[in-house]
C-alpha cells in the first residue's frame, strides 16, 4: 500500500476556480473555500506579506499582515527543566492590518456573504503581481454598484503595499462612505479564532499586549503610527496615505489612536461618477532604531510612493515578474488537464518568488509570509528545499539568504558551547538566531541542520562558481560546522567514526545513534570544508591566510576533518542490501500503516511520541532524501532497494516528503509512483493535501515542486560540479521546458518524447552530460538529442 495515498487531494472546484495558465481566478463567491483562498491568494514580497482577506475586512478566517523577522519573544517555560534547553520563544507578529476599506452605500455595508452579488471575480495575476477583484452588487434598495479593487505588495519597493479601490453607481445616486482602516488585530484579539488548540504547528497566542504604541499622528489623509514590541524590543513604523479621486464633492474625517486609525471618505455620488481611493501603505521595522526614526522613514517612503502613483507600481511589478518568469518558468504540455497543471506549477513557482524576493537580511519562514503557523520561523526548509530553486534561477537571492545564515554564526558558536561542543551549531528553528525549539528531541537534536546549511553553501558556490562568497562567508560556515562534527563524533574501537544521540530528518524516530542521513551529510560537510580550505589556499592564498588566522585554523585540524570523513560509519545491512535509517532502526516493530484508519493521520496529532518512536514508521523521507542529495554516493541497486524498503513506511505526514519521494521514484524507474508523488507535491497547498493550507502555504513543498520538475523529470544533477541531465519525461506529457542558470549562463531545456533540446543563451561554451555522454554547448546553437 502506498501510504501517501491515504491523503485526500481536494483540488479547488472548477466552477469556482476555473483553470487558467497565468492566474488563479475565483469566479464566484468562494463560500467554504474562502479559508483556503486567504492563503492561496496571499501577496508577499519576502519582506512584507498580506493574507488575501477581503477588502472590506470581513469575513476573515485569520487576517494577517507579516513583516519577515519582526517578532515578539516569550519565555519558554519547561515545567521540568534541564540544562541548555531553549529558553526564548519567537513568534512573528501580526502587524496592524491596512487592507481594510469598508464600503457603505445608503448606509448599507457591503458584507459579501449576504450581499446580492450579480457578478464576482477575484484574480491573483501571477504576471502582474496583483490581487484584483471586480463585483457588481445590488443593494437592498435595488441600486446597482460596481466595485473594483486591486492590491499589490511591491516587488520593487520592499516596504510598500498599495490598494486601489473604486466604486461606481452607473444608474443611481446615493451617499457612499468608505472607511479606510488601519487595525491592530493582533492586540485586539481580532486575528482569527482559536482553532485546533492542540495543534503544535500553530503559532503561540499571546496573553500580553505585544505592540506598545509610541507614536500616532495624522497629517491630512495620512496616518503615521509607531510601535515597540513588549519583550523583543523591536520597532515598527506604519504609514498609510490616501489619494481620493471623484468628480463629486466629498468630505473626510480622520481619526487616529494608539491602536490604529481611520480615514472616512463620504460623497453624495451622482450616477456614473466614481469614487476612487488609492491607499498607499508602508511598514518599516528595526531591531534597534528608535520609533521616531521609523516614522520618519514611513513619511519619506509615502512621499515618494504617492508622487510616483499606482500605475508606476504596477509597471514596476510587471517588469520584475517578466524577469522572474524568463528564468523561473517551467512549461508543460500534456494530454490531460494541461491548463490546470500549468497553473499549479506556476502557482508554486510564484510562491517561491513571493517568499524570497526581498528577503534580504532575513530568512524564509516555513509558511513564507502567508501565515503565522510555525511562528514565522526559519528551518532547514530554506536550505534544502528553497535554495536549490534560487541557486538555479536567482543566485543573487540565494547568496543573500546564505549571508543571512552567516550572520547567525555568533549565536551558533555560543549554542555549540552550551551543548559542550566546538565550532558552531545552528538552531533547528529560529528567527533571531537563538534556538527556539522547545522540544529538543525533534528540535535541537536535528544536528543535521548544520550539514544542510553547509550543503547549500557548497552547492551555491559550485553552481555559481562564486569563490568570492567562499571568502566572504562560506568558508567560515564550512569550517565552524565541520568543527562541530569532528568534535561531536568519536572513533569507535574498530576505528569507525560515529555520531550518537541525534535526530535525522524523519521526526518519527528521535535521538538515535548513527542516523544514516546525518552521518552522510556530516561527511559531505567535513569534505566540503576540507575542499574549500584547500581551494582557498591554492587560489586565494592571502584570503586563506586571513581566514586561517581569524579562525585559528591549523593544517592539522583540516587533516582531522579529512580523517573523520574517511572513517565515517555509514550503517548498511548487507543481508537486505539497504541502509538502515539508524543503528537500531531495523530492530523496531513495523507500524501497521494499512491497519491505521486514515483519520489517524498525521500520527503526531493522534499518538504519544513514544508510541511513534518505538516503531518503524516515517514522517518524511530520510535515507531517501540522502539518496537524492548525495546521489553519487549510492549504487543504483542500493537506491532501488532503499526506496522499496522505506517508501511503504513513509506516512508523508510532513509536507517535505512527497517531492523527494517523487524524485527518487523517477530515478529508480518507478514512473507511476513518481507521478503520484508529483501530484501530491504539486497540489500540497492548492489541493489542501495536509488539510491545513488555511494556516499558510508549505514553502518547502513549493520548492519541492520545482525540484520534482527539474531534478525529478528533468533529471538534472550537479554532483562534483558537473551539470548532467537524465530526463524522465512522464508518458502523460508531450513536453517539459525549463531553464537553469549555471556558472552565469542560462541553459534552456526543452524535452519531448522524440527530441530533447539544450540551448545555451550566451556566454562561454559549457560542457554538459546527457545520459552519461558529454556534450559541448555553444551559445546560440541548440544541441538536439534524440532520446
Ligand atoms: C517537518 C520539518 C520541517 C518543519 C517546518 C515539520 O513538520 O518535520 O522537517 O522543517 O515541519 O516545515
Amino acid at each position: 500500500m502506498r501510504v501517501v495515498l491515504k491523503r485526500k487531494i481536494e483540488p479547488p472546484p472548477e466552477h469556482v476556480y476555473p483553470p487558467d495558465p497565468w492566474r488563479v481566478v475565483e469566479r464566484r463567491w468562494p463560500g467554504r473555500y474562502a479559508d483556503r483562498a486567504e492563503t492561496a491568494l496571499a501577496l508577499s514580497n519576502g519582506y512584507l506579506g498580506v493574507r488575501a482577506t477581503f477588502d472590506e475586512g470581513r469575513p476573515a478566517l485569520s487576517p494577517g499582515t507579516f513583516v519577515n523577522g519582526f517578532h515578539e519573544t516569550w519565555p519558554i517555560v519547561h515545567p521540568e527543566t534541564a540544562y541548555g534547553l531553549a529558553r526564548t520563544g519567537q513568534t512573528i507578529v501580526n502587524v496592524p492590518d491596512a487592507t481594510v476599506l469598508q464600503l457603505y452605500v445608503d448606509d448599507e455595508p457591503l458584507f459579501l456573504p449576504v450581499a446580492r452579488l450579480r457578478e464576482y471575480e477575484r484574480v491573483l495575476d501571477m504576471q502582474a503581481g496583483t490581487l484584483t477583484r471586480e463585483l457588481r452588487w445590488s443593494t437592498a434598495a435595488g441600486k446597482h454598484v460596481i466595485v473594483r479593487s486591486s492590491r499589490l505588495v511591491s516587488l520593487e519597493h520592499r516596504h510598500v503595499m498599495a490598494i486601489s479601490y473604486e466604486v461606481t453607481l452607473p444608474d443611481d445616486s446615493a451617499p457612499i462612505v468608505i472607511s479606510s482602516e488601519l487595525v491592530n488585530r493582533g492586540d485586539d484579539g481580532d486575528d482569527g479564532d482559536d482553532r485546533r488548540p492542540d495543534d503544535p504547528r500553530l503559532a503561540k497566542r499571546f496573553d500580553h499586549r505585544v505592540l506598545l504604541n509610541e507614536a500616532a499622528e495624522a497629517d491630512g489623509l495620512r496616518l503615521l503610527l509607531g510601535y515597540r514590541t513588549a519583550n523583543s524590543g523591536m520597532t515598527l513604523g506604519v504609514g498609510v496615505d490616501h489619494v481620493v479621486e471623484t468628480d463629486d464633492p466629498y468630505r473626510t474625517e480622520v481619526s487616529v489612536d494608539g491602536n490604529g486609525g481611520r480615514v472616512v471618505v463620504s460623497v453624495d455620488a451622482s450616477p456614473g461618477h466614481r469614487l476612487h481611493i488609492l491607499k498607499y501603505v508602508t511598514y518599516q521595522t528595526s531591531r534597534s532604531a528608535p520609533v521616531s526614526e521609523l516614522v520618519d522613514r514611513c513619511r519619506r517612503t509615502l512621499d515618494r510612493t504617492v508622487a510616483g502613483g499606482f500605475d508606476a507600481l504596477l509597471t514596476a511589478q510587471r517588469a520584475n515578474l517578466d524577469r522572474f518568469w524568463d528564468r523561473a518558468d517551467v512549461r508543460v504540455t500534456a494530454k490531460d488537464q494541461p491548463v490546470r497543471l500549468q497553473q499549479a506549477i506556476r502557482w508554486n513557482l510564484f510562491q517561491l518568488g513571493q517568499a524570497s524576493w526581498r528577503a534580504e537580511g532575513a530568512g524564509i519562514p516555513a509558511k513564507g509570509l502567508t501565515g503565522q503557523a510555525y511562528e514565522g520561523q526559519y528551518f532547514w526548509d530554506s536550505e534544502i528545499y528553497v535554495l536549490p530553486f534560487l541557486t538555479y534561477t536567482r543566485p543573487r537571492i540565494a547568496r543573500n539568504l546564505l549571508r543571512f545564515r552567516h550572520s547567525m554564526l555568533g549565536q551558533a558558536r555560543e549554542r555549540a558551547r552550551t551543548l559542550s561542543q566546538r565550532g558552531a551549531l545552528f538552531p533547528w528553528r529560529t528567527i533571531n538566531g537563538e534556538e527556539a525549539s522547545a522540544y529538543y528531541q525533534a528540535g535541537t537534536a536535528q544536528y543535521h541542520i548544520n550539514a544542510d546549511i553547509a550543503y547549500a553553501v557548497d552547492k551555491y558556490v559550485e553552481v555559481r562558481d562564486d569563490v568570492g562568497f567562499l571568502v566572504e562567508c562560506g568558508a567560515e560556515i564550512l569550517v565552524e560546522t565541520a568543527r562541530l562534527w569532528e568534535d561531536l563524533g568519536f572513533y569507535r574501537p574498530d576505528g569507525r567514526f560515529s555520531i550518537h544521540s541525534v535526530t535525522g530528518p524523519d521526526e518519527y524516530t528521535t535521538v538515535v545513534n548513527d542516523n544514516c542521513y546525518t552521518n552522510l551529510m556530516a561527511r559531505a560537510n567535513l569534505r566540503a570544508a576540507v575542499t574549500a580550505v584547500r581551494r582557498l589556499e591554492r587560489e586565494r592564498p592571502d584570503d586563506h591566510r586571513a581566514i586561517a588566522q581569524e579562525l585559528h585554523l591549523a593544517p592539522a585540524e583540516v587533516e582531522a576533518w579529512d580523517r573523520a570523513a574517511d572513517a565515517m560509519y555509514v550503517p548498511f545491512d548487507a543481508e537486505r542490501g539497504i541502509h538502515p535509517q539508524d543503528d537500531t532502526f531495523l530492530e523496531r516493530e513495523v507500524w501497521d500503516i494499512d491497519g491505521t484508519p486514515p483519520d489517524k493521520f498525521p500520527l503526531l496529532l493522534h499518538f504519544h511520541p513514544l508510541v511513534i518512536y518505538r516503531h518503524q514508521v516515517l514522517k518524511q523521507a530520510d535515507v531517501v532524501l540522502a539518496m537524492f542529495l548525495l546521489g553519487d554516493e549510492f549504487t543504483e541497486e542500493q537506491k532501488r532497494r532503499n526506496f522499496e524498503y522505506y517508501d511503504p513506511l513513509t506516512t508523508g505526514d510532513s509536507s517535505l516528503s512527497a517531492a523527494v519521494q517523487c524524485i527518487v521514484a523517477a530515478e529508480v524507474g518507478d514512473q507511476e509512483r513518481a507521478w503520484e508523488y508529483f501530484v501530491y507535491a504539486l497540489l500540497m497547498d492548492l489541493g489542501d493535501v495536509a488539510g491545513n493550507v488555511s494556516d499558510g502555504i508549505h514553502i518547502a513543498s513549493a520548492g519541492g515542486s520545482w525540484m520534482t520538475l527539474v531534478f525529478g523529470f528533468g533529471g538534472v544533477r550537479d554532483h562534483g560540479g558537473e551539470l548532467s541531465f537524465d530526463p524522465h519525461l512522464p508518458e502523460r506529457w508531450d513536453s517539459l521546458e525549463f531553464s537553469v542558470r549555471f556558472r552565469d549562463r542560462q541553459i534552456r531545456v526543452a524535452l519531448a518524447h522524440d527530441a530533447e533540446r539544450y540551448l545555451l543563451d550566451h556566454g562561454d561554451p559549457l560542457e554538459i552530460v546527457v545520459r552519461g555522454d558529454p556534450h559541448k554547448l555553444s551559445p546560440g546553437e541548440a544541441l538536439t538529442i534524440l532520446p
